[in-house]
Protein backbone atom coordinates (compact mmCIF):
# COMPACT_ATOMS: atom_id res chain seq x y z
CA UNK A 1 0.00 0.00 0.00
CA UNK A 2 1.48 3.38 -1.08
CA UNK A 3 1.54 5.51 2.35
CA UNK A 4 0.99 8.84 0.27
CA UNK A 5 -2.59 7.46 -0.89
CA UNK A 6 -3.77 8.14 3.02
CA UNK A 7 -3.92 11.92 2.23
CA UNK A 8 -6.61 11.37 -0.46
CA UNK A 9 -10.29 11.34 1.17
CA UNK A 10 -11.43 8.12 2.30
CA UNK A 11 -14.64 6.46 2.82
CA UNK A 12 -15.08 4.82 6.31
CA UNK A 13 -14.25 1.38 6.79
CA UNK A 14 -15.67 -0.21 10.02
CA UNK A 15 -12.68 -0.60 13.05
CA UNK A 16 -11.57 -3.82 14.38
CA UNK A 17 -9.32 -4.26 17.19
CA UNK A 18 -10.02 -7.91 17.89
CA UNK A 19 -7.88 -8.74 14.32
CA UNK A 20 -4.85 -10.22 15.03
CA UNK A 21 -4.00 -10.50 11.67
CA UNK A 22 -3.88 -7.25 10.48
CA UNK A 23 -2.36 -6.41 14.14
CA UNK A 24 0.75 -8.69 13.63
CA UNK A 25 0.96 -8.22 9.59
CA UNK A 26 4.46 -7.20 9.72
CA UNK A 27 5.62 -9.82 12.02
CA UNK A 28 7.18 -13.12 11.03
CA UNK A 29 6.64 -16.12 13.22
CA UNK A 30 9.84 -15.58 14.68
CA UNK A 31 9.40 -12.23 15.67
CA UNK A 32 5.91 -12.97 17.13
CA UNK A 33 7.50 -15.40 19.14
CA UNK A 34 10.61 -12.94 20.30
CA UNK A 35 7.78 -10.55 21.08
CA UNK A 36 5.65 -13.26 22.72
CA UNK A 37 8.77 -14.32 25.39
CA UNK A 38 10.04 -10.34 25.51
CA UNK A 39 6.16 -9.74 26.94
CA UNK A 40 6.44 -12.84 29.09
CA UNK A 41 9.56 -11.74 31.05
CA UNK A 42 7.86 -8.29 31.44
CA UNK A 43 4.95 -9.88 33.12
CA UNK A 44 7.34 -11.11 36.09
CA UNK A 45 7.04 -8.09 38.18
CA UNK A 46 10.12 -8.43 40.67
CA UNK A 47 12.51 -8.75 37.78
CA UNK A 48 11.25 -5.50 36.05
CA UNK A 49 11.52 -3.84 39.50
CA UNK A 50 15.23 -4.86 40.16
CA UNK A 51 16.30 -4.24 36.47
CA UNK A 52 16.93 -0.96 37.50
CA UNK A 53 19.95 -1.26 39.64
CA UNK A 54 20.77 -4.47 38.15
CA UNK A 55 21.57 -2.77 34.55
CA UNK A 56 23.43 0.39 36.65
CA UNK A 57 25.61 -1.95 38.57
CA UNK A 58 26.16 -4.11 34.98
CA UNK A 59 27.44 -1.22 32.78
CA UNK A 60 29.46 0.71 35.90
CA UNK A 61 31.07 -2.86 35.95
CA UNK A 62 31.28 -3.26 32.17
CA UNK A 63 29.54 -6.55 32.23
CA UNK A 64 28.12 -7.58 28.67
CA UNK A 65 24.71 -6.41 29.13
CA UNK A 66 24.60 -4.33 26.21
CA UNK A 67 24.17 -6.79 23.70
CA UNK A 68 21.18 -8.78 25.75
CA UNK A 69 19.53 -5.51 25.94
CA UNK A 70 20.36 -4.53 21.98
CA UNK A 71 18.68 -7.81 21.71
CA UNK A 72 15.50 -7.38 23.59
CA UNK A 73 13.68 -4.32 24.86
CA UNK A 74 15.97 -2.36 22.54
CA UNK A 75 14.66 -4.40 19.47
CA UNK A 76 11.42 -4.33 20.19
CA UNK A 77 10.96 -0.43 21.74
CA UNK A 78 13.39 1.27 19.38
CA UNK A 79 14.37 1.91 15.75
CA UNK A 80 18.28 2.09 16.24
CA UNK A 81 20.97 4.22 17.99
CA UNK A 82 20.77 6.74 14.73
CA UNK A 83 18.35 8.49 12.83
CA UNK A 84 19.77 6.23 10.26
CA UNK A 85 19.09 3.39 12.06
CA UNK A 86 15.94 3.75 12.19
CA UNK A 87 15.57 3.70 7.89
CA UNK A 88 13.84 0.02 8.07
CA UNK A 89 11.83 0.37 10.53
CA UNK A 90 10.35 3.86 8.77
CA UNK A 91 10.09 2.17 5.42
CA UNK A 92 8.34 -1.01 7.52
CA UNK A 93 5.52 0.67 8.82
CA UNK A 94 4.76 3.12 5.85
CA UNK A 95 4.11 -0.23 3.96
CA UNK A 96 1.27 -0.62 6.09
CA UNK A 97 0.13 3.43 6.19
CA UNK A 98 1.93 4.05 9.45
CA UNK A 99 3.93 6.98 10.08
CA UNK A 100 6.85 7.71 11.98
CA UNK A 101 7.63 10.47 14.90
CA UNK A 102 11.52 9.69 15.31
CA UNK A 103 11.94 10.55 18.93
CA UNK A 104 15.41 11.32 20.43
CA UNK A 105 15.01 9.12 23.76
CA UNK A 106 17.97 10.58 25.77
CA UNK A 107 16.78 11.34 29.37
CA UNK A 108 17.61 12.60 32.71
CA UNK A 109 21.27 14.53 31.22
CA UNK A 110 22.25 17.31 33.32
CA UNK A 111 24.57 18.91 30.87
CA UNK A 112 25.04 21.92 28.76
CA UNK A 113 26.47 19.72 26.14
CA UNK A 114 24.17 17.24 26.49
CA UNK A 115 21.32 19.83 25.82
CA UNK A 116 22.89 21.29 23.01
CA UNK A 117 23.03 17.85 21.69
CA UNK A 118 19.49 17.06 22.72
CA UNK A 119 18.76 20.27 20.31
CA UNK A 120 21.08 19.03 17.12
CA UNK A 121 19.34 15.66 17.25
CA UNK A 122 15.51 17.71 17.02
CA UNK A 123 16.56 19.59 14.47
CA UNK A 124 18.08 16.72 12.67
CA UNK A 125 15.04 15.06 12.96
CA UNK A 126 12.99 17.99 11.50
CA UNK A 127 15.07 18.02 8.67
CA UNK A 128 14.85 14.03 7.89
CA UNK A 129 11.40 14.91 8.30
CA UNK A 130 11.05 18.27 5.81
CA UNK A 131 8.85 16.92 2.54
CA UNK A 132 8.83 12.99 3.76
CA UNK A 133 5.24 12.38 4.42
CA UNK A 134 6.29 9.31 6.33
CA UNK A 135 7.75 11.17 8.77
CA UNK A 136 4.44 13.81 9.67
CA UNK A 137 5.71 15.26 12.63
CA UNK A 138 8.62 15.72 15.07
CA UNK A 139 8.77 16.01 18.67
CA UNK A 140 10.92 16.85 22.25
CA UNK A 141 10.90 17.12 25.97
CA UNK A 142 11.63 20.42 27.07
CA UNK A 143 13.76 18.58 29.71
CA UNK A 144 16.03 17.48 26.96
CA UNK A 145 16.99 21.77 26.68
CA UNK A 146 17.69 22.14 30.53
CA UNK A 147 18.26 20.95 34.02
CA UNK A 148 14.55 19.91 35.86
CA UNK A 149 15.90 21.76 38.80
CA UNK A 150 16.17 25.15 37.00
CA UNK A 151 12.48 24.99 35.45
CA UNK A 152 11.28 23.84 38.78
CA UNK A 153 12.40 26.69 40.51
CA UNK A 154 11.72 28.97 37.58
CA UNK A 155 8.04 27.37 37.64
CA UNK A 156 7.61 27.88 41.44
CA UNK A 157 8.11 32.10 40.83
CA UNK A 158 11.50 32.18 42.74
CA UNK A 159 13.87 34.54 41.52
CA UNK A 160 16.55 33.00 39.44
CA UNK A 161 20.35 34.46 40.09
CA UNK A 162 21.70 35.96 37.37
CA UNK A 163 23.35 32.51 36.25
CA UNK A 164 20.17 30.87 36.65
CA UNK A 165 18.96 33.57 34.00
CA UNK A 166 21.28 32.82 31.57
CA UNK A 167 20.41 29.34 32.03
CA UNK A 168 17.30 29.67 31.41
CA UNK A 169 17.61 32.11 28.33
CA UNK A 170 19.81 29.21 27.02
CA UNK A 171 16.52 27.13 27.43
CA UNK A 172 14.14 29.53 26.18
CA UNK A 173 16.45 30.12 22.81
CA UNK A 174 16.67 26.16 22.16
CA UNK A 175 13.29 25.71 21.92
CA UNK A 176 12.49 28.88 19.84
CA UNK A 177 15.41 27.73 17.62
CA UNK A 178 13.38 24.39 17.19
CA UNK A 179 9.91 25.40 17.02
CA UNK A 180 11.51 28.56 14.44
CA UNK A 181 12.97 25.60 12.30
CA UNK A 182 9.75 23.10 12.78
CA UNK A 183 8.01 26.29 10.87
CA UNK A 184 10.45 27.11 8.68
CA UNK A 185 10.57 23.44 7.13
CA UNK A 186 6.76 22.66 7.67
CA UNK A 187 7.12 19.76 9.81
CA UNK A 188 4.75 20.06 13.19
CA UNK A 189 6.36 19.55 16.14
CA UNK A 190 4.95 18.19 19.77
CA UNK A 191 5.84 19.48 22.89
CA UNK A 192 5.83 16.41 25.33
CA UNK A 193 4.43 17.13 29.09
CA UNK A 194 6.57 15.92 31.79
CA UNK A 195 6.32 16.66 35.79
CA UNK A 196 3.68 19.07 37.05
CA UNK A 197 6.16 21.03 38.64
CA UNK A 198 7.66 22.25 35.79
CA UNK A 199 4.48 22.35 33.13
CA UNK A 200 3.14 25.90 33.58
CA UNK A 201 6.70 27.13 32.61
CA UNK A 202 6.28 24.92 29.35
CA UNK A 203 2.67 25.65 28.77
CA UNK A 204 3.43 29.79 29.01
CA UNK A 205 6.27 28.43 26.30
CA UNK A 206 4.04 26.35 24.10
CA UNK A 207 1.28 29.23 23.70
CA UNK A 208 3.74 31.82 22.57
CA UNK A 209 5.06 29.24 20.38
CA UNK A 210 1.85 28.52 19.02
CA UNK A 211 0.54 32.30 18.86
CA UNK A 212 3.56 33.00 16.72
CA UNK A 213 3.72 29.67 14.53
CA UNK A 214 0.17 28.82 14.53
CA UNK A 215 -1.15 31.20 12.19
CA UNK A 216 -2.26 28.68 9.20
CA UNK A 217 -2.07 25.73 10.86
CA UNK A 218 -1.09 23.12 13.79
CA UNK A 219 2.32 23.65 13.69
CA UNK A 220 3.45 23.64 17.74
CA UNK A 221 1.58 21.21 19.71
CA UNK A 222 1.57 21.50 23.53
CA UNK A 223 0.46 17.77 25.47
CA UNK A 224 -2.21 17.48 27.84
CA UNK A 225 -2.42 14.69 30.16
CA UNK A 226 -5.78 14.02 31.42
CA UNK A 227 -4.44 12.46 34.85
CA UNK A 228 -4.56 16.16 36.02
CA UNK A 229 -7.41 17.31 37.34
CA UNK A 230 -6.95 20.88 36.31
CA UNK A 231 -6.46 20.30 32.20
CA UNK A 232 -10.48 20.42 31.39
CA UNK A 233 -10.34 23.91 32.43
CA UNK A 234 -7.00 24.78 30.81
CA UNK A 235 -8.13 22.66 27.80
CA UNK A 236 -10.97 25.45 27.71
CA UNK A 237 -8.89 28.12 28.63
CA UNK A 238 -6.52 27.17 26.07
CA UNK A 239 -9.30 26.83 22.95
CA UNK A 240 -10.04 30.19 24.10
CA UNK A 241 -7.16 31.85 23.83
CA UNK A 242 -6.56 30.62 20.25
CA UNK A 243 -9.64 31.96 19.24
CA UNK A 244 -8.67 35.15 20.39
CA UNK A 245 -6.08 35.32 19.08
CA UNK A 246 -6.48 34.03 16.19
CA UNK A 247 -4.30 30.85 16.05
CA UNK A 248 -4.73 27.06 15.84
CA UNK A 249 -4.37 25.27 19.13
CA UNK A 250 -2.46 21.82 18.60
CA UNK A 251 -2.87 19.57 21.64
CA UNK A 252 -1.84 16.17 21.97
CA UNK A 253 -3.97 14.21 24.41
CA UNK A 254 -2.28 11.73 26.61
CA UNK A 255 -3.56 10.13 30.06
CA UNK A 256 -0.03 11.02 31.69
CA UNK A 257 3.05 9.06 32.70
CA UNK A 258 4.06 10.46 35.82
CA UNK A 259 1.72 9.57 38.55
CA UNK A 260 3.31 7.51 41.28
CA UNK A 261 6.12 10.02 40.95
CA UNK A 262 3.28 13.38 41.01
CA UNK A 263 1.56 11.40 43.92
CA UNK A 264 4.73 10.81 46.32
CA UNK A 265 5.94 14.30 45.46
CA UNK A 266 2.55 16.17 46.61
CA UNK A 267 2.36 13.70 50.13
CA UNK A 268 5.99 15.04 50.54
CA UNK A 269 5.81 18.25 50.01
CA UNK A 270 2.42 18.25 51.91
CA UNK A 271 0.49 19.88 49.13
CA UNK A 272 -2.80 18.83 46.95
CA UNK A 273 -1.83 15.91 44.49
CA UNK A 274 -2.81 17.23 40.97
CA UNK A 275 -3.65 13.81 40.33
CA UNK A 276 -7.19 12.62 39.82
CA UNK A 277 -8.21 10.66 42.91
CA UNK A 278 -8.77 7.15 40.36
CA UNK A 279 -8.44 5.82 37.15
CA UNK A 280 -12.35 6.36 35.99
CA UNK A 281 -11.83 10.01 36.63
CA UNK A 282 -9.02 10.57 34.50
CA UNK A 283 -10.87 8.19 31.25
CA UNK A 284 -13.44 10.32 31.88
CA UNK A 285 -11.31 13.65 31.36
CA UNK A 286 -9.48 11.96 28.50
CA UNK A 287 -12.76 11.18 27.01
CA UNK A 288 -14.61 14.89 27.55
CA UNK A 289 -11.43 16.11 26.33
CA UNK A 290 -11.60 14.77 22.89
CA UNK A 291 -15.04 15.62 22.99
CA UNK A 292 -14.22 19.32 23.62
CA UNK A 293 -11.43 19.20 21.10
CA UNK A 294 -14.22 18.16 18.30
CA UNK A 295 -16.95 20.42 19.48
CA UNK A 296 -13.78 22.92 18.44
CA UNK A 297 -12.55 21.38 15.73
CA UNK A 298 -12.15 24.43 13.23
CA UNK A 299 -9.42 25.68 15.68
CA UNK A 300 -7.96 22.71 17.15
CA UNK A 301 -5.28 20.01 15.60
CA UNK A 302 -5.35 16.71 17.87
CA UNK A 303 -3.15 13.87 18.43
CA UNK A 304 -4.46 11.48 20.29
CA UNK A 305 -1.64 9.89 21.95
CA UNK A 306 -3.26 6.38 23.59
CA UNK A 307 -3.36 2.84 23.87
CA UNK A 308 -6.59 3.10 25.21
CA UNK A 309 -9.08 1.22 22.55
CA UNK A 310 -12.56 2.80 24.15
CA UNK A 311 -10.38 5.96 23.79
CA UNK A 312 -9.58 5.47 20.39
CA UNK A 313 -13.33 4.25 19.69
CA UNK A 314 -14.67 7.13 20.82
CA UNK A 315 -12.48 9.19 18.25
CA UNK A 316 -13.54 6.91 15.12
CA UNK A 317 -17.35 7.27 16.61
CA UNK A 318 -16.84 11.01 17.05
CA UNK A 319 -15.34 11.78 13.58
CA UNK A 320 -18.22 9.74 12.10
CA UNK A 321 -20.78 11.58 13.87
CA UNK A 322 -19.45 14.64 12.83
CA UNK A 323 -19.10 13.00 9.12
CA UNK A 324 -15.30 13.50 8.76
CA UNK A 325 -13.19 11.71 6.51
CA UNK A 326 -11.02 8.87 8.40
CA UNK A 327 -8.01 10.90 7.26
CA UNK A 328 -9.06 14.57 8.82
CA UNK A 329 -5.87 16.56 8.61
CA UNK A 330 -6.57 17.69 12.02
CA UNK A 331 -7.15 14.15 13.62
CA UNK A 332 -3.90 12.04 14.13
CA UNK A 333 -3.58 8.84 16.31
CA UNK A 334 -0.07 7.69 17.93
CA UNK A 335 0.77 4.73 20.29
CA UNK A 336 4.74 4.07 21.40
CA UNK A 337 6.52 1.46 18.66
CA UNK A 338 6.83 -2.16 20.28
CA UNK A 339 3.21 -1.43 21.81
CA UNK A 340 -0.46 -1.84 20.92
CA UNK A 341 0.04 -2.58 17.26
CA UNK A 342 -3.37 -4.12 17.60
CA UNK A 343 -4.80 -0.22 17.49
CA UNK A 344 -2.36 1.16 15.29
CA UNK A 345 -2.34 -1.48 12.62
CA UNK A 346 -6.04 -1.33 12.41
CA UNK A 347 -6.70 2.28 12.54
CA UNK A 348 -4.07 2.97 9.60
CA UNK A 349 -6.01 -0.06 8.10
CA UNK A 350 -9.33 2.25 8.01
CA UNK A 351 -7.51 4.93 6.77
CA UNK A 352 -7.39 6.68 10.05
CA UNK A 353 -3.96 9.15 10.31
CA UNK A 354 -1.99 6.57 12.53
CA UNK A 355 1.65 7.38 13.99
CA UNK A 356 4.20 5.31 15.88
CA UNK A 357 6.43 7.04 18.30
CA UNK A 358 9.90 5.81 17.23
CA UNK A 359 12.38 6.34 20.00
CA UNK A 360 16.23 6.07 19.03
CA UNK A 361 19.19 7.09 20.87
CA UNK A 362 22.52 5.17 22.38
CA UNK A 363 21.49 2.09 23.97
CA UNK A 364 22.98 3.15 27.36
CA UNK A 365 21.46 6.44 26.82
CA UNK A 366 17.68 5.28 25.88
CA UNK A 367 17.98 2.88 29.38
CA UNK A 368 15.72 4.90 31.45
CA UNK A 369 12.88 4.99 28.45
CA UNK A 370 13.16 1.30 28.48
CA UNK A 371 12.85 0.71 32.07
CA UNK A 372 9.84 2.91 32.06
CA UNK A 373 8.36 0.96 28.91
CA UNK A 374 9.54 -2.08 30.85
CA UNK A 375 7.42 -0.56 34.08
CA UNK A 376 4.43 0.45 32.80
CA UNK A 377 4.43 -3.01 31.12
CA UNK A 378 4.67 -5.12 33.91
CA UNK A 379 1.12 -4.81 35.53
CA UNK A 380 -0.91 -8.03 34.39
CA UNK A 381 -4.07 -6.47 34.35
CA UNK A 382 -2.60 -4.18 31.76
CA UNK A 383 -0.56 -3.51 28.50
CA UNK A 384 1.43 -6.60 28.99
CA UNK A 385 -1.47 -9.10 30.11
CA UNK A 386 -3.57 -7.47 26.50
CA UNK A 387 -0.45 -7.69 24.55
CA UNK A 388 0.07 -11.44 25.60
CA UNK A 389 -3.22 -12.66 24.98
CA UNK A 390 -3.12 -10.74 21.61
CA UNK A 391 0.06 -12.46 20.47
CA UNK A 392 -1.35 -15.94 21.68
CA UNK A 393 -4.25 -15.45 19.62
CA UNK A 394 -2.27 -14.94 16.32
CA UNK A 395 0.06 -17.74 16.95
CA UNK A 396 -3.15 -19.72 17.21
CA UNK A 397 -4.72 -18.42 14.19
CA UNK A 398 -1.35 -19.05 12.33
CA UNK A 399 -0.88 -22.40 13.24
CA UNK A 400 -4.67 -23.01 12.79
CA UNK A 401 -4.45 -21.96 8.94
CA UNK A 402 -1.22 -24.20 8.42
CA UNK A 403 -3.19 -27.34 9.40
C1 LIG B 1 2.07 8.70 21.35
C2 LIG B 1 2.17 8.88 22.83
C3 LIG B 1 2.75 10.03 23.34
C4 LIG B 1 2.84 10.20 24.73
N1 LIG B 1 3.35 11.37 25.21
C5 LIG B 1 3.35 11.58 26.55
C6 LIG B 1 3.74 12.83 27.10
O1 LIG B 1 4.14 13.75 26.39
N2 LIG B 1 3.69 12.98 28.46
C7 LIG B 1 3.25 11.97 29.29
O2 LIG B 1 3.19 12.17 30.51
N3 LIG B 1 2.89 10.78 28.80
C8 LIG B 1 2.92 10.56 27.46
N4 LIG B 1 2.51 9.35 26.98
C9 LIG B 1 2.21 8.24 27.91
C10 LIG B 1 0.78 8.32 28.38
O3 LIG B 1 0.62 9.47 29.19
C11 LIG B 1 0.33 7.10 29.22
O4 LIG B 1 1.20 6.91 30.29
C12 LIG B 1 0.26 5.81 28.46
O5 LIG B 1 -0.08 6.00 27.13
C13 LIG B 1 -0.80 4.92 29.12
O6 LIG B 1 -2.08 5.50 29.05
P1 LIG B 1 -3.15 5.04 27.95
O7 LIG B 1 -4.07 6.14 27.65
O8 LIG B 1 -2.39 4.54 26.80
O9 LIG B 1 -3.87 3.77 28.55
P2 LIG B 1 -4.59 3.27 29.84
O10 LIG B 1 -3.94 1.97 30.12
O11 LIG B 1 -6.05 3.29 29.65
O12 LIG B 1 -4.28 4.28 31.00
C14 LIG B 1 -3.20 4.18 31.89
C15 LIG B 1 -3.02 5.56 32.44
O13 LIG B 1 -4.16 5.95 33.22
C16 LIG B 1 -3.77 6.76 34.31
N5 LIG B 1 -4.09 6.07 35.55
C17 LIG B 1 -3.84 4.76 35.85
N6 LIG B 1 -4.25 4.47 37.10
C18 LIG B 1 -4.77 5.61 37.61
C19 LIG B 1 -5.32 5.96 38.88
N7 LIG B 1 -5.43 5.07 39.86
N8 LIG B 1 -5.72 7.23 39.08
C20 LIG B 1 -5.63 8.15 38.09
N9 LIG B 1 -5.13 7.89 36.87
C21 LIG B 1 -4.68 6.63 36.63
C22 LIG B 1 -2.26 6.95 34.16
O14 LIG B 1 -2.05 8.13 33.42
C23 LIG B 1 -1.84 5.74 33.36
O15 LIG B 1 -0.65 5.95 32.63
C24 LIG B 1 2.39 9.17 25.60
C25 LIG B 1 1.81 8.03 25.08
C26 LIG B 1 1.68 7.86 23.72
C27 LIG B 1 1.04 6.62 23.19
Amino acid sequence: MNYVCIRKTMKKTPISFEDTQTAFVSKTNAGLNRAYWLFQILSINWLVQISPAVFKFALWAHLPVKGIIRATAFRHFCGGESIKDCQKTIESLAKFNIATILDYSVEGKESEVDFDRSLEQTLSTVLRAKGDPKIPFSVFKPSGFARIALLEKKNSGKLLSIQEQEEYSRFYKRICTICEAAYNNNVPIYIDAEESWIQDVVDEIAAEMMMKFNQKKAIIYNTLQMYRHDRISFLKKSIEHARSNNYFLGVKIVRGAYMEKERERSKLLNYPSPIQANKENTDKDYDDALKIVFENLDVTYVCVGTHNEKSCLLVTRLMSELNLPNNHEHVWFSQLYGMSDHITFNLAKAQYNTTKYVPYGPITSVLPYLIRRAQENTSVKGQTGRELSLISSEKKRRKSIKK
